[in-house]
């Protein structure tokens, strides 16, 4: 749709100052009637982006969905390989291990996979290490050393380190046949390894492609002590005197933020949160964290909207209780100014449905991150069959590929290009949406981990040979493949 453009010299009134977004809250169960209830109150959408309808109460989660469940995503064969994979498993027992039970992306891929696990009756516990402020002030020092960042370490802090992890390893029992340790707060328990007893794994999901010295040859030991680590991108691995393996993370396609919705679920959440579905829908979903750069969409937007309409959608959270979200939440809102077009959404941390609803009504997602971990937001815009427009950086390109599965960008004139560009040819976007829920179904979905832990389990145990034992990426192709 072209759109006719203003001069940029002319302004019809002064700039005025974005007014701070106040939710209004409502029970997350209205019966479906929020839309009606809007139309009869005579909201109008400008009015509901004032003032956008947020559910105040976290909704009851839904039981986990069982193994069958996934049949019409993944089909009948793969199920059958994941049961035929875990048959020789069968007997064995499984200890995983990290630091939090809740919260963040390893809690939530563990708390699906260890009940598929014990559903394909591989006998898996999942076990969380205790500790005191002090160790996790140090290990949130730790990660963030690791990802590049300034760190002192102090002999102080390797003791508390190694303190909590001595505490844990003695209130602990190490009685299986695999250890899967995750990430590096409980990576001292490898001293409970003993000679011919259990194999055990280092399942590393942060980037290590530029971690501190000193933090890193502190850790680097007690992991070259495992028999294997797992990375999340060929670039995140390091020089180990042990094997490694690439392993993706993955989404749960029948989770409250990745399942099928319908079309009454869509329109309530955009009436809401008054967006309109008859023009089209750019949106980000992310913390409001300048590395995801909100302001660079925000310019983008600007720029391709000279050509062609459209709204915009910058939704996040955890900005209330974090400073830094606080003041690039503000950056934001300075930088929307007065444009209703531009909506911004400080949502709570349970609204994986409205979250899941939003990406479902857009056009165009957009992840113009400039460093990035590996981006579940950019999976799950893959997996609803979106045309994503992604920063090339970490973990990103793995996911889109340019011009197949997506369009990467590397500043904001190219994202604007490409906004222009895939809204004025909506059969090219559409091909990309559907390249890229192929890509995210073979390769990032709960089902494919599950398949690569089960082949892993059995090199381990020596049921099953890796092809080339000495390159990790072509490793993880052998056990992908399969
Ligand atoms: N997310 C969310 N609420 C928000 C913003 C993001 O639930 O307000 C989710 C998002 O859908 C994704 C995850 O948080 O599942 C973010 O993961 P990603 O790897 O994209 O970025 P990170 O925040 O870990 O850097």
């Amino acid at each position: 749709m072209e759109k006719k453009t203003k001069p940029e010299t002319e302004t019809t009134a002064a700039p005025i100052q974005r007014e701070p977004i106040v939710p209004e809250k409502v029970p997350r169960n209205d019966g479906g009637k929020g839309s009606l209830a809007t139309a009869e109150a005579g909201v109008s959408l400008q009015e509901r982006r004032k003032r956008p309808r947020i559910s105040e109460t976290p909704p009851a989660p839904p039981p986990p969905p069982k193994l069958d469940d996934y049949e019409p995503i993944i089909g009948r064969p793969e199920l059958d390989e994941l049961r035929f994979l875990a048959r020789y498993l069968r007997g064995k027992s499984v200890k995983m291990v990290n630091s939090t039970a809740v919260g963040g992306g390893v809690a939530e891929i563990l708390n699906r996979l260890i009940p598929l696990m014990n559903e394909l009756e591989v006998a898996t516990k999942w076990e969380v290490i205790t500790g005191g402020n002090d160790f996790f002030e140090i290990t949130k020092g730790f990660h963030n050393a690791l990802h590049g960042g300034e760190y002192n370490l102090t002999k102080e802090a390797r003791e508390i380190f190694m303190t909590y992890n001595e505490q844990n390893r003695a209130r602990m029992e190490f009685v299986e046949d695999l250890f899967v340790i995750h990430d590096p707060q409980p990576a001292g328990l490898i001293r409970s390894k003993e000679r011919n007893r259990g194999r055990w794994i280092w399942r590393c999901h942060i980037d290590l492609s530029n971690p501190h010295p000193d933090v890193w040859g502190f850790l680097r030991p007690m992991v070259e002590e495992y028999d294997a680590a797992i990375f999340s991108s060929p670039a995140f691995s390091r020089q180990l005197g042990i094997p490694q393996y690439l392993f993706y993370p993955c989404i749960d396609p029948l989770s409250e933020k990745n399942k099928d919705l319908d079309e009454t679920s869509i329109q309530k959440v955009c009436d809401d949160f008054g967006i309109d579905r008859s023009r089209p829908i750019l949106t980000q979903i992310s913390r409001f964290d300048r590395l995801k750069d909100p302001v660079g969409v925000i310019e983008a937007y600007k720029l391709a909207k000279k050509y062609v309409d459209c709204q915009l959608v910058l939704a996040g959270g955890g900005a209330t209780d974090d400073p830094e979200g606080a003041a690039v939440l503000q950056e934001v809102m300075d930088s929307a100014g007065d444009d209703p077009d531009i909506i911004i959404l400080n949502l709570p941390p349970w609204s994986a449905m409205e979250i899941n609803a939003l990406q479902h009504a857009s056009t165009i997602l957009i992840q113009k991150s400039l460093k990035e971990g590996f981006g579940l937001t950019v999976t799950e815009g893959l997996w609803k069959g979106k045309p994503v427009i992604a920063g090339a950086v970490g973990g990103i390109p793995t996911q889109v590929i340019h011009k197949l599965t997506g369009v990467l960008v590397h500043s904001v004139e190219g994202c604007a290009y490409q906004i222009r560009y895939l809204l004025t040819h909506p059969e090219f976007a559409n091909q990309l949406g559907r390249n890229g829920h192929e890509h995210a179904k073979e390769n990032f979905l709960i089902t494919t981990n599950v398949k690569r832990w089960l082949v892993l389990y059995q090199i381990m145990l020596g049921m099953a040979r890796p092809v080339k034992p000495d390159k990790p990426a072509q490793v993880a192709v052998a056990v992908t493949a399969d």
